[in-house]
């Protein structure tokens, strides 16, 4: 099938080079001209595994393009992947997708019947909104053709992990179809057969699930298919959130949260992903769409206590790294404290709602000095923040150089990696806040730190049991 992709970001670029790689062709379209150089080049303009490989795998089936109106007139299906940032209020920014969708309108003309989809995280309803703005592009471009022109409206949101992305776009645990006629939804199964049958060989990097071979198709109307994407999200949040709160009560009775989680993660009712305690989540999206879910809920005058405590605790996680500091060290004004990672998270380069951000502000706020190194997103970071004077360091032990403290705040493989007493031999003070309870406090404890993670409670020196990690992410 002939598929055009609005926006070539994490969620756009994926879908058009994971389709294209299915055996579909695709035509990748952005506003911005500097992405679609990069493209035409296979230079990602984002950080993601595999994505470069899936693309050449791709060949000729993949196309990037600053150009439309070409690209929807080919088209059976036209996915709209543009940001949806939130606005200051909470209420996600819908601009781009009310500009994709009229562009969509103004290219389209009547040789064929043609499916709009969209992909990106919108609130309840606009799957009608973009509905009407089609075809008012439709009118405004060839009036009185507003009725000929044939096309349906579908909601497919899309949980890929940045990260993990193309391994969570090929392998899916589920794909999401909302819309309201048969023809529509016949067209959407259509071009996700290969999908859902697994029926293509893997890519040499991103091989497939041995257990996968099926992929579930939820089929709904358009309104839960939103709905479902917020939900998920949200419940995601409240997951991690949870986690949170068991820790810090961890730490008033002395328990330790990473055997806590152990030992109700194994509980198949629960399981045992997203119960990592720490400093929290960032990135695009969890505190967007919890944002936009509240605000949806608000305008219907219903007021989420749950959905509201999630991004309370969030926030009071981030602050809780400062007080951590605060602690060991008392006075932060013209200490030096060290950051381990900037991303929201490893295997990115993406620093939307970074923790380390909030962090690293604070203490800047407060007259610490800030260095940092992450493996992947300085380059981002100094691009994007300038505002933010941190001292960016070539690794680990250069960060760890005459500082009063370090903070682990992205979980990187590499960091797991580190030699802790190397690190705590060159710093003015062995003092290591643990955001994402990566090392174990014994081994720190040994390495020479003053160590606190969170909702940590280190065994006695007496108690000599073997600690046993068990992965819960
Ligand atoms: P992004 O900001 O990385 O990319 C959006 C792209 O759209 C940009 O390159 C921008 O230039 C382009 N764009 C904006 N308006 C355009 C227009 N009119 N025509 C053509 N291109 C246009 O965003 P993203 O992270 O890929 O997210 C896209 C959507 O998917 C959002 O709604 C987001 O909430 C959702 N989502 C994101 C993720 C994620 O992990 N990033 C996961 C699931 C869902």
């Amino acid at each position: 099938m002939r598929v055009t992709v609005i926006g070539t970001g994490y969620v756009g670029s994926v879908t058009g080079a994971c389709l294209a790689y299915l055996g579909h062709h695709v035509t990748c379209v952005d506003t911005d001209e500097s992405k679609i150089a990069k493209w035409q080049r296979n230079e990602p303009p984002i950080y993601e595994p595999c994505l470069a490989e899936l693309v050449t795998a791709a060949g000729k089936r993949i196309e990037f393009s600053t150009d439309l109106a070409p690209a929807v007139r080919a088209s059976d299906v036209i996915f709209i992947a543009v940001g949806t940032p939130s606005c200051p209020d909470g209420s996600p920014d819908l601009t781009y997708l009310e500009a994709a969708s009229r562009s969509i309108g103004a290219s389209m003309d009547d040789s064929r019947f043609r499916v709009v989809v969209n992909k990106s995280t919108v609130p309840v309803g606009s799957g009608n909104l973009v509905e009407t703005l089609v075809r008012e592009g439709i009118e405004e471009s060839n009036p009185g053709t507003r009725n000929q022109v044939e096309f349906g409206v579908a909601s497919n949101p899309e949980f890929l992990r940045e990260g993990s992305a193309v391994a969570d776009s090929l392998y899916p645990d589920r794909i999401v179809l909302g819309g309201s006629d048969d023809r529509t939804l016949g067209v959407m199964l259509k071009l996700y057969h290969p999908l859902v049958e697994q029926s293509f060989a893997s890519p040499a990097a991103v091989s497939r699930p041995a257990a996968l071979v099926r992929v579930p198709v939820v089929i709904t109307s358009l309104t839960s298919a939103e709905m479902i994407k917020y939900a998920a999200n949200a419940f995601l949040t409240v997951k991690i959130g949870f986690a949170n709160e068991i820790a810090n009560i961890c730490e008033h009775v002395g328990a330790e949260v990473t055997e806590v989680m152990q030992g109700i993660g194994l509980d198949s009712r629960i399981g045992s992903k997203f119960l990592n305690a720490g400093l929290g989540w960032g990135g695009s999206c969890f505190g967007k769409d919890v944002q936009a879910l509240l605000q949806t809920a608000g305008e219907y005058g219903y007021k989420s206590k749950l959905l509201q405590s999630a991004l309370e605790i969030n926030t009071a996680q981030r602050k809780l790294v400062i007080q951590k500091l605060q602690e060991k060290l008392f006075i932060l004004k013209g200490r030096t404290i060290g950051l381990l990672g900037l991303a929201f998270k490893p295997d990115t380069d993406d620093l939307r709602d970074a923790p380390a951000l909030h962090i690293a502000e604070r203490l800047i706020q407060i007259g610490a000095r800030v260095k940092a190194y992450d493996p992947i997103a300085m380059e981002a970071c100094r691009a994007l923040h300038p505002e933010l004077k941190i001292r960016y360091c070539d690794g680990p032990r250069e960060v760890a150089e005459g500082a009063d403290a370090l903070v682990l705040v992205t979980e990187w493989r590499e960091f797991a990696a580190l030699s802790l007493p190397e690190l705590a031999e060159v710093m003015a003070k062995p003092v290591l806040i643990d955001g994402r309870n990566l090392f174990h406090p014994e081994a720190a404890a040994a390495a020479g730190f003053d160590y606190a993670g969170i909702g940590r409670c280190p065994r006695p020196s007496n108690d000599k049991r073997e600690t046993k990690t068990v992965a819960l992410r």
